[in-house]
């Protein structure tokens, strides 16, 4: 069966060469005589898997080493509650800027915990921009300041990361990370689940400057405790073994690939070729505002809607799927992780126009 263009939000594609390694390795891992799947996690076989794969994230990403690693279940999601009740130590409030469904999403989760100022929204404008950082309002007396570095629904990315004041600036990094170059020093968190561009779904890594650390009440669970986690190698309980070994064969991918500034370059092409199509039509539109338009996902409308059932269906019959809109949107989403390949964005260019042609 020939494989398809797979467009999906998340899970979404895996590099075809991490796919054939697993496979090859699937019934014998390196002479072990079994599947990783089988393998213990304390064991040698594993424990070899996990320091790979904290030193090479390490390495990708050049985290200092004053900050920890966690590789945690739940999803990103789960840290919407988990990093209120980690930092908020005797803080009382904390700064989220709202930029779209995932940051609202945040926002419910952490008024459970405290007080949350939101320092700026978009939501007025449909969430089609980003409130400039010279009018938000920050709180100096915060636990942190939280944002969502990539909005995967609205298709709104920033480019620049903001000045939190002095605050510890808290990102949700799902849908953007290892797409393009960070400072970790800039930030206090780092969070994102792994099924965007780091891997099979079932693990969320968390980036945590250790001065952060030991802030959790000790009537929050230990296994939602980051400092308890950091003492245990994220291993307090059995960790989702096999999501952990294809996210090391991902950042050997990366690696292969030249490292996140190559990878950011093709990522700048793939993007600006697919608006350049989009905004050189006159049957598709995209309404986010230039400067802030995702290199991730973008999602598009069709002018007249009731070709929308139409184009999916053609769409996925020449190989092109899951690029219907996320269901708060509308229309269609094409998103185009790093492992999305050049041929991939080409295909879908062409068959938009072929499509606009004859419709
Ligand atoms: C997908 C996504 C989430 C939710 O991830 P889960 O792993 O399903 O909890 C959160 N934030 C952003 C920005 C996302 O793209």
């Amino acid at each position: 069966m020939a494989r398809v263009y797979n467009f999906s939000a998340g899970p979404s594609m895996l590099p075809q060469a991490v796919l054939e390694q697993a496979q090859s390795e699937l019934l014998d891992f390196q002479g072990s005589g079994m599947s990783v799947m089988e393998m213990s996690h304390r064991g040698r076989y594993f424990s070899e898997i996990a320091q790979a794969l904290e030193q090479d994230l390490r390495d990708i990403m050049r985290i200092p080493t004053n900050y920890r690693m966690l590789f945690l279940q739940g999803g990103a999601s789960a840290q919407f509650s988990f990093i209120p009740q980690n930092l908020l130590g005797e803080k009382t409030t904390a700064c989220y800027v709202n930029t779209g469904a995932w940051s609202q999403k945040a926002m419910q989760d952490a008024q459970h915990y405290c007080e949350v100022v939101v320092s700026a929204s978009a939501e007025e404008m449909n969430f089609t921009c980003i409130p400039h950082s010279s009018l938000w309002h920050i709180d100096p007396n915060a636990a942190y300041l939280h944002y969502t570095s990539n909005e995967t629904i609205h298709g709104v990315e920033f480019n620049a990361v903001p000045d939190a004041q002095g605050l510890p600036l808290v990102c949700d990094m799902s849908s953007n990370i290892l797409s393009r170059h960070i400072d970790v020093a800039d930030f206090g968190l780092i969070y994102a689940g792994s099924q965007k561009n780091m891997g099979p779904a079932g693990v969320t890594l968390v980036i945590v400057r250790e001065d952060l650390l030991g802030k959790c009440a000790n009537t929050v669970p230990a296994l939602f405790n980051y400092s308890e986690q950091v003492k245990n190698q994220s291993m307090l309980n059995t960790p989702n073994t096999y999501s952990w070994y294809l996210m090391g064969l991902v950042l050997k991918w990366v690696q292969a690939q030249g490292g996140i500034e190559a990878l950011e370059q093709r990522n700048i092409a793939k993007a600006a070729t697919l608006y350049e199509a989009i905004d050189a039509s006159s049957l598709y539109h995209n309404p986010v505002d230039k400067t802030c338009r995702s290199r991730m996902n973008v999602p598009f409308v069709l002018v007249d809607e009731t070709l929308d059932s139409l184009f999916l269906k053609e769409a996925q019959a020449n190989g092109l799927q899951e690029l219907k809109g996320h269901r708060m949107v509308g229309g269609m989403r094409a998103s185009i992780y790093n492992a999305m390949p050049e041929s991939g964005i080409e295909a879908l260019i062409h068959f938009m126009q072929e499509f606009e042609r004859t419709h």
